[in-house]
């Protein structure tokens, strides 16, 4: 699911729509997230700081589809392998697994899910997920910066940004898509993308009624339906 340009997606202190890149530098020198920062780590009376790693996540081969998050250092494994689910990937509960990026250090290691980020992150390091190891799905997860402080979130993890929606076209007529047919992709190798008009004439139903697109990179496999929501 190709797009023609760099898709866009809005910082979420600001509301500012960058690419992906613009993003990584804009966090740095973003007035709106410096001030929600300074403002947490005075309300914190404890003193008591902890390790926030910034992580950017796309998928492997679907680059259009891309997340920045903060991520506690105390918070498990797992529990980025919960909101990865939640916001792209959940379709019948597949296994899942992370891993050392392949040329990385440590080859295909898995990592355990019940590991402390703060024991496996470091900037710079690179590691995949993977989301069924049968249609599978593959997220890359890049560790970009760390910093001491206090979290911007009671959640394990806070979204900075997310891709929007890629723009696609109905295979009829070249209008904005938001349906596709699993047939058309299963049977005939085709996108499949169908418009609000066309996707009423459409003729497959060998699997199901055609589905309403989601902002998510599993789209189209397996059967997944969205909604691709963030779990928080
Ligand atoms: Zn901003
Ligand atoms: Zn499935
Ligand atoms: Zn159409
Ligand atoms: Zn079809």
């Amino acid at each position: 699911m190709a797009a023609r340009k760099q898709n866009k997606g809005a910082c979420v202190f600001c509301q500012k729509e960058m690419t992906k890149s613009g993003l990584s530098k804009h966090f740095s020198s973003c007035t709106k997230r410096q001030q929600a920062v300074a403002k947490a780590n005075e309300k914190a009376k404890s003193g008591k700081e902890q390790t926030l790693f910034y992580l950017v996540i796309e998928d492997k081969y679907a680059k259009d589809f891309w997340l920045h998050l903060e991520m506690k250092g105390t918070a498990k494994i797992d529990a980025l392998d919960h909101y990865l689910r939640e916001i792209w990937l959940e379709c019948c509960g597949h296994l899942s697994a992370f891993q050392y990026k392949r040329n990385g250090r440590g080859g295909e290691q898995e990592i355990s899910l019940s590991r402390q980020a703060k024991t496996v992150f470091e900037v710079g390091l690179e590691l995949e997920h993977i989301y069924d190891f049968g249609s599978s799905s593959e997220t890359l997860i890049k560790v970009i910066a760390e910093r001491q402080g206090q979290a911007l979130s009671k959640h394990p993890i806070k979204l900075l940004a997310r891709n929007e929606m890629p723009e696609t076209y109905c295979i009829e007529c070249g209008q904005p898509a938001s349906w596709y047919c699993q047939e058309c992709v299963i049977e005939e190798d085709e996108p499949g993308l169908l418009c609000d008009e066309h996707v009423k004439t459409h003729p497959h139903d060998n699997y199901g009624e055609p589905l309403p697109l989601a902002n998510s990179p599993r789209m189209g496999i397996c059967g997944y339906d969205g909604p691709a929501i963030p779990p928080y």
